[in-house]
């Protein structure tokens, strides 16, 4: 039986950005994927719901950002949790995609990778799927020594299988994006331009935000 490597990688991408582009392409590499399903969340259960975009635009500008930067056809932009509706658990969805004939690996940039023993059923998560995680940017030494903690933790209680993803990253946050957004700004180094014209087409650099 051959094994297929499939990796996931969820998030609210609200919007999409080149830091994330980045991180697909590294995390296709270093674990030499089969199938990377990019799948964004419904409601996130460990952020504050931004309400700019809906799930659709979500969704919409992914696609469009990874046909225009990073088209391969072991990539899908998968709308697996926005179809399930409510808030989406990771341990969820990997219980969706395991198989016999799968190895699941899953991505998490730093912020997330410190969170992961606080997520619903972190025992599943780990004991279905490899963790693969990226610096988000050139960290302080006092968040790598926190990396290397939450590691060995992962591992000595979960028996997580954890590897990390070296790669340049590019420092930007959609959380950054959305307050250039708000003061009108649409053009952007870290916006692929597909999908700056889908936020200029549906003017949401002139929408009140939460
Ligand atoms: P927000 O600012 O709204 O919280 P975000 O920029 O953190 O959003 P998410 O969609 O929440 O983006 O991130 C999805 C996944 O991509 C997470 O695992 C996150 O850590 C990772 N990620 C986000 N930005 C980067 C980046 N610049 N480099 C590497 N990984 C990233």
């Amino acid at each position: 039986m051959s094994v297929q490597r499939f990796g996931i990688f969820g998030g609210t991408f609200a919007p999409i950005h080149t830091g994330h582009l980045r991180a697909a392409q590294a995390f296709l590499e270093a674990c030499k994927l089969d199938a990377l399903h990019v799948i964004p969340t419904n409601l996130p259960p460990h952020k504050q719901a931004q309400t700019l975009f809906s799930p659709t635009d979500r969704l919409t500008m992914a696609r469009l950002a990874f046909s225009e930067v990073l088209p391969d056809p072991r990539i899908v932009i998968d709308d697996y949790e926005i179809a399930r509706g409510g808030v989406s658990y990771t341990y969820e969805t990997l219980a969706h995609y395991a198989a016999p004939d799968r190895e699941l690996w899953l991505f998490c940039g730093t912020d997330m990778f410190l969170t992961l023993s606080e997520w619903k059923h972190p025992e599943q998560i780990f004991a279905r799927a490899s963790i693969a995680y990226m610096l988000r940017e050139a960290e302080d030494a006092a968040t790598l020594s926190r990396i290397a903690q939450a590691t060995q933790r992962y591992e000595a209680q979960f028996g997580a299988r954890i590897r990390a993803i070296v790669s340049e990253p590019i420092a930007i946050s959609s959380t950054a994006l959305r307050a250039a957004l708000a003061r009108g700004e649409v053009e952007s180094a870290y916006l692929p331009k597909s999908v700056q014209h889908y936020i200029q087409t549906h003017r949401f650099h002139l929408k009140e935000q939460a």
